[in-house]
Formats: C-alpha cells, sequence, structure tokens
C-alpha cells in the first residue's frame, strides 16, 4: 500500500530533492508554488504544479488551506513538508491527518513537544538523554533569573522556547549583562515567534555541534545513522557540514547512538528526525531535536547509502524498517558546502539571473540543487541555492574531491558564498578538523 501520489509543501532544492526519490519509487508527484516559482526546476519536473499564492511565503508555502485544497484537487495520498515551512507545525500536520491525508513525518504530538524547547528537553532527560545544565522550565522573572543564573553559573545563554534560527539567543557575562539580556531575548523572542518565554542554560565556552540521525518505523524498530559535525557556524547557521565528525571514535558514536535510539523508542517517536547535541570535553549535552528532514541530509546518506527522503516516505505508508543496527554499515567521509545567493565578505543576499552554469560532477560528487542558466533566483525566500556534497573513502580523499569540485563549480549573475568555501577548505585548522562552533565567525572575521 505505497502512496501513489505525493504533493510537495516546499520550494528550491529540497522539493526537487524529495521529487527526486518520489520518481525512483513509482510515486508521482505534486509541486505547490507560489507565483514567484512558477519557473522553478521542481515545478518544471513534477508530475503536476498548482500555483497556490503569490510570493510572500505567509500567502504560499505557509498557506495550510491553499495547500490542503491543491491536495484534495490533485488526489495526493500524501503530503511530504521538507525543512522550513510548515515542516515543524504540529497543527499543519494535525490538519493534514483530519483531511485524511499521511504527513510523511512524526505525529502531530511529537512534533509540538519537541517545538518547544522546554517540555522537549524535559521530555529528553526523562527518556535518558543528558541535557545542557539550566534552568527547569520557563525563566518568568529578573528575580529568577539571577538565582538560576547564580545557581548554574556564568556565563548563562538565554533561549526562547520557541527559538529556532538562532533567534532570541542571548549570552550573559555576569549579574549585570543578565537583566538587560534576558529582556532583549524575551522581546525577540515575542517578535519573532510571538511567545516571549525564555529558558536559561550554562553558555558551553567551545563545544562541536554534533547530531545524531535517528530513523524509527510505526512499530519500534529505531535505528542511528551516525552523527554529523555541523560545528562550522556562522550567527548560529550551518555552513559546511561534515559526517562523521572528525572528534568521535567508533566507541563514542555508538555510546551516543545508543543513548539516542533508547530515547527515541521510550518516546514512541517515529520516522526521520535529528538529535542536536553540543559536544565539549568527551560529554554530549542535549540543545534540541528537529522533526524534520534536515538540510545536511546528503552526508549522511553517503556514509550510510540509505536514501532518508525514501525511509521517510516508507515508514510513513507503514512500512517496517526492515534493518537493525547491525546492518547499517558505515564507510568513508563526506562534506557538504551550503553555496548561499549572498555576498561572500558581507552575507548580503543577492537574487538575481544565473547568466551562466556549470555544476561539477564526478566521481563521489553531488549538487543537490534547482538551479540552471536563466533561472531567476527569487528574493522572497532563503539564500541557499545549493549544496555541494562530496564523498571520499577517506578524509582526506573527501577534501581533496571537494577542493576539485569546488573549483569546477560556475555560477555567474549573482554574488554566491562559493569564495568562502574556496578559502575554507585550504585552512589547516580546517583540514586538520581543529574547530569548534566560534572557528568560523573568527575566521570570516580574520578574512573580510
Ligand atoms: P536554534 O533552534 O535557534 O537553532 P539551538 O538550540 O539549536 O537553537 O542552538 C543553535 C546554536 O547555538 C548551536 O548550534 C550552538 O552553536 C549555539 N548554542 C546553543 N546552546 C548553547 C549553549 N548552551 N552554549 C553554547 N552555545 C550554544
Amino acid at each position: 500500500m505505497m502512496f501513489e501520489k505525493v504533493l510537495i509543501a516546499n520550494r528550491g532544492e529540497i522539493a526537487l530533492r524529495i521529487h527526486r526519490a518520489c520518481r525512483e519509487m513509482g510515486i508521482r508527484t505534486v509541486a505547490v508554488h507560489s507565483t514567484a516559482d512558477n519557473d522553478a526546476m521542481h515545478v518544471r519536473l513534477a508530475d503536476e504544479a498548482v500555483c497556490i499564492g503569490p510570493p510572500s511565503a505567509r500567502d504560499s508555502y505557509l498557506n495550510k488551506a491553499a495547500i490542503l485544497s491543491a491536495a484534495s484537487i490533485t488526489g495526493a495520498d500524501a503530503i511530504h513538508p521538507g525543512y522550513g515551512f510548515l515542516s515543524e507545525n504540529a497543527d499543519f500536520a494535525q490538519m493534514v491527518e483530519e483531511h485524511g491525508f499521511v504527513f510523511i513525518g512524526p505525529t502531530p504530538d511529537h512534533i509540538r513537544m519537541m517545538g518547544d524547547k522546554i517540555t522537549a528537553k524535559q521530555a529528553v532527560k526523562d527518556a535518558g538523554i543528558p541535557v545542557v545544565p539550566g534552568s527547569d522550565g520557563s525563566v518568568d522573572t529578573e528575580e529568577t533569573a539571577l538565582e538560576v543564573a547564580a545557581g548554574i553559573g556564568y556565563p548563562v545563554l538565554i533561549k526562547a522556547t520557541a527559538g529556532g534560527g538562532g533567534k532570541g539567543m542571548k549570552v550573559a557575562r555576569n549579574a549585570d549583562e543578565l537583566v538587560e539580556s534576558w529582556k532583549l531575548a524575551r522581546n525577540e523572542a515575542k517578535a519573532a515567534f510571538g511567545n516571549a518565554d525564555v529558558y536559561m542554560e550554562k553558555y558551553l565556552g567551545h563545544p562541536r555541534h554534533i547530531e545524531m540521525q535517528i530513523l524509527a518505523d510505526n512499530y519500534g524498530a529505531v535505528v542511528h545513522l551516525g552523527e554529523r559535525d555541523c560545528s562550522l557556524q556562522r550567527k548560529h547557521q550551518k555552513v559546511l557540514e561534515e559526517a562523521p565528525s572528525p572528534a568521535l571514535n567508533a566507541d563514542q558514536r555508538a555510546r551516543i547512538g545508543k543513548i539516542a535510539c533508547d530515547a527515541i523508542a521510550k518516546l514512541g517517536y517515529r520516522n526521520a528526525g535529528t538529535i542536536e547535541f553540543l559536544y565539549e570535553n568527551g560529554e554530549f549535552y542535549f540543545i534540541e531535536m528537529n522533526t524534520r528532514l534536515q538540510v545536511e541530509h546528503p552526508i549522511t546518506e553517503a556514509i550510510t547509502g540509505i536514501d532518508l527522503v525514501r525511509e521517510q516516505i516508507r515508514i510513513a505508508a507503514g512500512a517496517p524498517l526492515g534493518y537493525t543496527q547491525a546492518d547499517v554499515r558505515f564507510a568513508g567521509h563526506a562534506l557538504e558546502c551550503r553555496v548561499n545567493a549572498e555576498d561572500p565578505q558581507t552575507f548580503v543576499p543577492c537574487p538575481g539571473r544565473i547568466e551562466g552554469y556549470h555544476a561539477p560532477g564526478g566521481l563521489g560528487v553531488r549538487v543537490d540543487s534547482g538551479l540552471y542558466s536563466g533561472y531567476r533566483i527569487p528574493p522572497h525566500y532563503d539564500s541557499m541555492i545549493a549544496k555541494l556534497i562530496v564523498f571520499g573513502n577517506t578524509r582526506n580523499e573527501a577534501l581533496m574531491r571537494l577542493r576539485r569540485a569546488l573549483g569546477e563549480y560556475v555560477i555567474e549573475g549573482v554574488k554566491t558564498t562559493l569564495p568562502l568555501h574556496n578559502r575554507l577548505v585550504q585552512d589547516a585548522d580546517f583540514v586538520n578538523g581543529d574547530y569548534d562552533i566560534h572557528w568560523l565567525e573568527k575566521f570570516v572575521a580574520q578574512h573580510s
């Protein structure tokens, strides 16, 4: 009872990625798009396309009623939300199910639980996952903030419970800074998420960001597909990711993998998910769980040979996982560069027309992108336009291949972050795998 038709509720490279998985499974696809995306590659390739609104995401890609209508009109069986937009919107997942479609993802309850960082942290802690020391729940008064901070010790990080994309996060190094930061974080959270609730955590000084990919079917089978190291960040946004992490060995991977799988089983979670940790001095500290496919999923696919979108679809259709942890084999090394249409020095978005385009190829090179020569990047959405993923038998082979592939990549007409990646892959610290979550900010500052 596999789906016959899947509606892809997203745009850009991830819409194309989902279309490709469906096509290979013999499933027909429906693209939904705004008027700004009439000429997008996934719209061209999908079996059917429905325009759901004007360019503004609020009126199109976030328009639940329009997406559900498109699913009805086209007779789709299931909806894949991709990442961003409605992918972690529990109300949407619920509406999808109430209208008789399958939501390709976890249950609305699990999305809701993990979408609130305070309930998420409590839930995973109860399920045996180590968390960053911090407040028990939200910090609602200045007095509580001061008390909690004194308890965990400075510096502390104030975070929005509804947070995402690094918004509503403030560091406080002492009591004087704390009250001000607490107010700022609440205001920013209120403005960005309509929810001013914040909580507090110990601010870790030099951690790596390491996340575990898990897959769980509807019958209690859970596996992990290893970790991704996403420490190379700018303004809490990932720039380049690798798998496996240069900082972990097989024993450490197996240990945190087992903790993650046991917790997922206890929570009764299903479909794909990512548990994000900070890793410092040999210890893992949970920061959040993402209940969706992640941008950087291809590096996990590269080292495991498992198609994550295919697995999401199979699980949602009710198929059993069909393999155990022992069947999951890790081989080689993968790196991913996120290519943004931005000035590589100032990071100011640079939408516009692609005048010339040539994607790299060859053994172990994958480009996930909807770009083509003559395509006009609309100014209304995220500036990520391509992902370059390379695989090698060793980290060094992957690095050499990445340098080679970056050298072949031509994107003309708009500024991109390719020059940043070109510099990054020559840097000695990066080559040695010697970096934490703050390293890239310093690297960028040195080169601007
Ligand atoms: P968001 O959902 O906004 O992305 P996360 O909780 O995932 O927020 O954190 C994003 C990034 O912020 C992390 O990858 C890390 O770089 C930094 N960060 C989060 N929590 C801490 C902490 N307790 N100490 C130090 N850095 C942190």
